[in-house]
C-alpha cells in the first residue's frame, strides 16, 4: 500500500484514527469509513476463510462440520453481508456492518454476477473439503494444532510485525504454515509466506529446514510448496526494515508516531484511484478522478 499511493497509507493508519467514534471528527469518521470498505472479492475471501476456520475448529474438537452445512452457512454469511451492505448498515455500524465498494462507488453487482458467485464460493468449499489436505487435518493429534486465524507478533529489528496465519500445524515431524487463497497467484504470495517463515523463525525457533509453507489456490484446486532458502528470508528482513524505515522517515514525530498528510502524497499514477476505498476522500467529485484538488482543499470533505 505505501509503494502504490502514500496518501492511502496515511488515510488507512493515521487519517482514519479514531474515527470510528460516534463524536468524532467528520473527517476521520469518513476516512475510517472508507477504510474498511471491501471489495465483493474480498468478501468472498472472508466467507470462505471464516467457514474453513470453522471446519478446522471442528476437526481440532474432534467433530467434522459436514461440508452441505459449511456450504449453506457459507452461503448464508455472504448473503447477510451483501443484504446489510445494500442497507447501509455501516452507517451505524461502521466497524463491523459490511460496506461494499460496488455499493458506496454505485457499482451494484447484478443477479447474473451474483449467480456465478454463488457456485464459485460452494466450489471453494467443496474444494478445501475434498483435498487430501484436509483429510490429512483430521488425522492430527491435538497438540500439533499451533496457530489459526490468530493475530499475533514477533519482533523484528527492533520492531513489532503482526501476522495472522490461516493456519499453522506439527504434521509429519515439520512446521507447516498453509494460506488459503480465493484468488489468482499474485507475486506478493511468496514474500507473504516469507515473512511467514521469519515469524516461525522467531517465534518457535524453527530452522527453514524444518518449515513447509504451502499456498492453496482453491479456485485453481492447486496446493503450491513453497521453498524459501536463506537468502530469501534474508532479503525479506531488509525489505521489511527498508520499508519501515522509508515510512517512519516521513512522520513528523517518529518517535510519538504523528503524521501528517502532506508528507504523503497521492499518487501520480491515478488508474489506482479507480479501485481506491479513498477516492471519495481526495476526490470528492468522484467524476473527477484524473484532476485532483488542490492539497489546501482535499481534506475540505462533505459527508
Ligand atoms: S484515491 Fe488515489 S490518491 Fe487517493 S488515496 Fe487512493 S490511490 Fe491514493
Amino acid at each position: 500500500m505505501f509503494d502504490a499511493c502514500k496518501r492511502r497509507y496515511y488515510y488507512n493508519y493515521y487519517g482514519s484514527w479514531g474515527g470510528w467514534g460516534k463524536t468524532a471528527d467528520p473527517e476521520p469518521r469518513l476516512l475510517y469509513r472508507l477504510k474498511k470498505i471491501t471489495t465483493l472479492p474480498q468478501l468472498i475471501g472472508t466467507v470462505v476463510h471464516e467457514t474453513i476456520d470453522r471446519a478446522l475448529n471442528a476437526l481440532k474438537s474432534g467433530q467434522e462440520l459436514p461440508v452441505e452445512v459449511a456450504e449453506k452457512s457459507c452461503l448464508k454469511a455472504f448473503d447477510q453481508r451483501l443484504q446489510e451492505s445494500e442497507r447501509g448498515d455501516w452507517k451505524n455500524n461502521p466497524s463491523r456492518a459490511t460496506n461494499l465498494f460496488e455499493h458506496y462507488y454505485d457499482d451494484p453487482p447484478t443477479e447474473a454476477v451474483l449467480r456465478e458467485i454463488r457456485p464459485l464460493i460452494v466450489q471453494h468449499i467443496r474444494t478445501f473439503y475434498t483435498s487430501d489436505l484436509y483429510t490429512s487435518f483430521k488425522a492430527l493429534p491435538a497438540f500439533a494444532w499451533l496457530s489459526q486465524e490468530t493475530l499475533d507478533s514477533f519482533t523484528f529489528g527492533g520492531y513489532t510485525i503482526w501476522v495472522t496465519l490461516d493456519l499453522a500445524v506439527h504434521q509429519n515431524d515439520k512446521l507447516c504454515i498453509y494460506d488459503w487463497k480465493t484468488g489468482s497467484e499474485r507475486t506478493p504470495d511468496k514474500t507473504q509466506l516469507a515473512v511467514y517463515a521469519l515469524y516461525a523463525s522467531k517465534k518457535f525457533h524453527t530452522p527453514l529446514e524444518n518449515l513447509v509453507l504451502t499456498d492453496f489456490y482453491l479456485k485453481d484446486q492447486r496446493l503450491k510448496p513453497v521453498a524459501i532458502d536463506a537468502d530469501t528470508l534474508e532479503a525479506t528482513g531488509h525489505f521489511i526494515l527498508e520499508s519501515i524505515e522509508s515510512m517512519q522517515a516521513r512522520l513528523s514525530n517518529p518517535t510519538a508516531n504523528i503524521a501528517e498528510a502532506d508528507q504523503f502524497p497521492m499518487t501520480d499514477h491515478t488508474t489506482l484511484c479507480k479501485t481506491c476505498p479513498f477516492k471519495a476522500a481526495c476526490y470528492p467529485d468522484t467524476e473527477s478522478e484524473q484532476a485532483p484538488r488542490q492539497e489546501s482543499e482535499q481534506l475540505t470533505l462533505n459527508f
